[in-house]
């Protein structure tokens, strides 16, 4: 049986597909019935699509997806139950928000470096009103013609030694654990399978983000292979963490896996919901 619960999928707010509304409608009729919105760094779609998880009668949990430095790396810090009105946290990712916008300006000038005229104004095209990211600027390449999809964009361009790639410095892991925490929320390791920690950073990072108040690591999540489940099940529980779940959705043939495809949490994990109103709808 795949889980009915999703916490983390993103919208048009952020790099997703679907709009708040879209995203919600697709959710319902995959059989999701507890879902979080989690856009990167922006809180926008939250009170659109918790409008429309009330028409579907489904239970609706405020999320926002975190960009952290860590170690001169890139991780995901996913709020759940943040407060989008907390001034705090929503002027900490305003900030955010331009220093994308400074990013797309020096990713668009490394691209033109290769030949790639007019990128800054191809990625905000796609983006609209949403942050930019690197989603946005492969869209856009595949648009032009330069590439044939967007897995081999950001292979070519937009990672690490690619003339589209520039090192950006985002939140550190306190202070975005600490934004989500004050807010009301809990912090949860997103993806942790995905960042390449080696024996002596993994336990490093799972120690000092429960030192600064982290509650969580997803366990399940639509990049981790079922090996992966069982292994960060045990990190969990070896650091008194609780368990996350969700499918990192961005739209149709955007991501790891649909959803309401995704597998349930695995047995001896405590489930980051335990507690939680919205979790006691689940059966
Ligand atoms: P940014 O936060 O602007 O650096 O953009 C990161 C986003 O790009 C991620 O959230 C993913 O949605 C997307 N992304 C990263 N790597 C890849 C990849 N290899 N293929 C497709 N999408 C990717
Ligand atoms: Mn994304
Ligand atoms: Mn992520
Ligand atoms: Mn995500």
């Amino acid at each position: 049986m795949p889980a009915t619960i999703d916490l983390h999928c993103h919208s048009t707010i952020s790099d997703g597909l679907y709009s708040p509304e879209e995203l919600v409608a697709y959710a319902h009729a995959q059989g999701v019935k507890v879902l979080a919105l989690t856009d990167h760094d922006d809180m926008g779609g939250l009170s659109r699509a918790r409008r429309a998880a009330e028409q579907h009668g489904m239970q609706f949990i405020n999320g926002v997806e975190i960009s952290v430095t860590w170690k001169k790396r890139t991780l995901h810090i996913v709020g759940l139950k943040v407060n989008p009105d907390y001034a705090p946290l929503k002027a900490a990712l305003d900030a955010v928000k331009q220093g994308r916008l400074d990013r797309a300006k020096l990713m668009a000038e490394g691209l033109e470096k290769v030949g790639i005229e007019g990128s800054f104004e191809g990625a905000q095209a796609m983006a609209g009103n949403s942050i930019m990211t690197r989603s946005h600027f492969a869209r856009f390449l595949v648009e032009a013609g330069y590439v044939k999809d967007v897995k081999t964009v950001f292979k070519k361009y937009l990672v690490k030694g690619k003339p589209g790639f520039v090192e950006h410095e985002w939140m550190t892991l306190e202070e975005a654990v600490t934004l989500i925490k004050d807010s009301g929320g809990v912090a949860v390791i997103a993806h942790p399978g995905r960042y390449d920690l080696g024996r002596t950073n993994m336990p490093l990072l799972m120690h000092q983000f429960r030192m600064c108040g982290g509650e969580a690591i997803e366990v399940v999540t639509g990049s981790h292979t079922p090996p992966q489940y069982s292994q960060f099940a045990k990190i969990a529980h070896q650091f008194s963490l609780k368990s996350s779940l969700g499918s990192d959705f961005h739209g149709p043939g955007m991501s790891y896996m649909a959803m309401g495809r995704i597998a349930e949490l695995p047995a001896n994990c405590i489930p980051v919901w335990q507690d939680w109103e919205e979790g006691k709808h689940l059966n």
